[in-house]
C-alpha cells in the first residue's frame, strides 16, 4: 500500500532454548537492513533477554498472546501492561493455533486487542479461514465476519495490524493462489475502509502462512499486503532477512 512501511514479524512460537532465542535476535538485529519493519515475536521467558539483545533498536519486540484483564487472578497468563514493560510495542492476538487450542473466540480476541490499546500495544490480530471454509467458498464472509467481531473500534487510530492466515496454509508449505491472496486482501481493505473510513486505508494486512524466502518477493508485491507474518521460516535469521528484503 503506498506510504505504508512493510512489517515482517516473526511468531517463534514455542520454540527454542533462552541461547537460541537471543542469538537468533542478534543475527536478525545484525543483519537489519533499512526498508521493512522488523518485528520478533519469543516466548514470553524469552522476551527480556530478547529484548536485551535489540537493545541497539531497529527490530521491535512483541508478544504472541495478552490476557484480557490488566492483573488479576489468572494463572498462567500475562497481562498486555506486562509485555509494554518488558519493551514490547505489538502483540500477536487470536492466532488460529490460539484460537484452537485455546478456544479463542472472537469475542475473546476483541477483549485482548482492547486490553493492547488501552496499555500501548499495536495489536496484530489474525484472521484466516479453515481448508472447509475455503473449499465451501466461504473463505471472504469468514474473514470479514472474524474481522467485525474481533477488532475493537479504537483499532484504526492505534494502527492496528490485520494478518490473514488462511488455517490451512500455516505450517504446512501450502498457500493460496496469487490471486486468492489478493482477493482476501482486497476484501479486508474493503472491510477495513468501510468500518474505519480513510484510516482504514493506511493500516497494515499482512500475509501468514508458508511464507519462505522463494515465495515472499512474490506475495509481498500483491496489492494490499503490506507485510508478512512468518512462523518457521522466522527461526533462521537468514531466512527470516531475506524474506524481508523482499518488500
Ligand atoms: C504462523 O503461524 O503465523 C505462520 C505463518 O506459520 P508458518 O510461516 O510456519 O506457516
Amino acid at each position: 500500500t503506498p506510504g505504508v512501511r512493510p512489517l515482517i514479524a516473526g511468531n517463534w512460537k514455542m520454540h527454542g532454548t533462552l541461547r537460541e532465542a537471543t542469538a537468533l535476535a542478534e543475527a536478525v538485529q545484525t543483519g537489519a537492513k533499512p526498508g521493512a519493519e522488523l518485528l520478533v515475536c519469543p516466548p514470553f521467558p524469552y522476551l527480556v533477554p530478547v529484548g536485551g539483545a535489540l537493545a541497539k533498536g531497529g527490530v521491535a519486540l512483541g508478544g504472541q498472546d495478552c490476557h484480557a484483564a490488566t492483573k488479576g487472578a489468572h494463572t498462567g497468563d500475562v497481562a498486555a501492561p506486562m509485555l509494554r514493560d518488558v519493551g514490547a510495542t505489538y502483540v500477536i492476538l487470536g492466532h488460529s493455533e490460539r484460537r484452537a487450542d485455546h478456544g479463542e473466540t472472537d469475542a475473546v480476541v476483541r477483549a485482548k486487542a482492547e486490553a493492547a490499546l488501552a496499555a500501548g500495544l499495536i495489536p496484530i490480530v489474525c484472521v484466516g479461514e479453515s481448508e472447509a471454509q475455503r473449499l465451501a467458498g466461504e473463505a471472504e464472509p469468514v474473514v470479514t465476519g472474524q474481522l467485525a467481531g474481533s477488532l475493537p473500534d479504537g483499532f484504526a487510530a492505534a494502527g492496528g495490524v490485520v494478518a490473514y492466515e488462511p488455517v490451512w496454509a500455516i505450517g504446512t508449505g501450502r498457500t493460496p493462489t496469487e490471486p486468492d491472496i489478493a482477493a482476501i486482501h482486497a476484501a479486508i481493505r474493503g472491510n477495513l475502509e468501510s468500518r474505519f473510513s480513510e484510516a482504514g486505508s493506511a493500516l497494515r494486512i499482512l500475509y501468514g502462512g508458508s511464507v519462505k524466502p522463494g515465495n515472499a518477493a512474490s506475495i509481498l508485491a500483491l496489492a494490499h499486503v503490506d507485510g508478512a507474518l512468518v512462523g518457521g521460516a522466522s527461526l533462521v535469521a537468514a531466512d527470516f532477512l531475506a524474506i524481508a528484503a523482499g518488500v
